[in-house]
């Protein structure tokens, strides 16, 4: 069985339009804040009388209809926005642990599968620091030479003693 410990190509794909959708979404969410923020700010400019400051209810009547309008008008885009970075945070989440992985298909085996590129890095960083903590030479089976002239233990392919470099 040949195994692929890669994350395959279409995860990856996933993982990075899932980031696209997401920034998208979240700039598609904020914009129509603003224009609300603004559009609410211009129209209370509009309703103030420019000298005393006290506002002007008789004045521009429609002016109220026209910031509920632009309001409005900004929600189904914050909306989409909104439900962009939802499927782009599941996208980048399912690109990142494959299906089973990220808990949307429930597949105990799939998951292992799904999560071993990452449970490998961690094995190899175990590994590493195994070997790190380990004496060298007490590296299981590979076969030691005792060096006739100094006694110290060379491997059994070397040509040469590394301690005196008398031939072994
Ligand atoms: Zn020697």
């Amino acid at each position: 069985m040949g195994k692929n410990y890669d994350v395959p190509a279409e995860r990856q794909a996933a993982y990075y339009i899932g980031m696209l959708m997401l920034v998208i979404g979240l700039i598609l969410f904020i914009s129509p804040m603003c224009t609300a923020v603004d559009a609410v700010r211009e129209s209370s400019d509009s309703f103030l009388d420019k000298r005393t400051g006290n506002p002007m209810l008789s004045s521009e009547p429609g002016a109220m209809f026209q910031t509920h309008r632009k309001v409005t008008d900004s929600l189904p885009l914050a909306l989409v926005g909104m439900g962009l970075f939802a499927v782009g945070a599941i996208l980048m989440s399912v690109g990142r642990s494959g299906p089973a992985g990220s808990g949307l298909v429930l597949n105990p085996r799939q998951e292992v599968e799904d999560l071993e590129p990452f449970s490998r890095a961690q094995g190899r960083m175990l590994g590493q620091m195994l070997d790190e903590a380990l004496p060298s030479d007490d590296s299981g089976s590979a076969i030691k030479v005792r060096c006739r002239h100094c006694r110290a233990l060379n491997d059994e392919h070397d040509k040469f003693c590394g301690q005196c470099g008398q031939e072994l």
